[in-house]
């Protein structure tokens, strides 16, 4: 066991950013992510059903066409 499983302590800038919302490119429509998503993960608007990637940028996510 290493430190590296611990998920608890905080360390900044060690794992993504777990995002818990997004607001569709496609609809505008704000989609709340229950079980949270980050930079990598595909989310799908529940209310176009259009499917996204995310990407990061400096000041957050954007989300393009998967
Ligand atoms: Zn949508």
């Amino acid at each position: 066991m290493s430190d590296d499983d611990y998920d608890d302590a905080p360390r900044p800038s060690k794992r993504p950013k777990l995002f818990t919302e997004f607001d569709c490119p496609e609809c505008s429509a704000n989609n709340p992510a229950s079980d949270g998503f980050r930079v990598g993960d595909e989310v799908t608007c529940m209310w176009c059903a259009l499917t996204w990637r995310v990407r990061a940028t400096d000041d957050g996510f954007k989300l393009v066409p998967a």
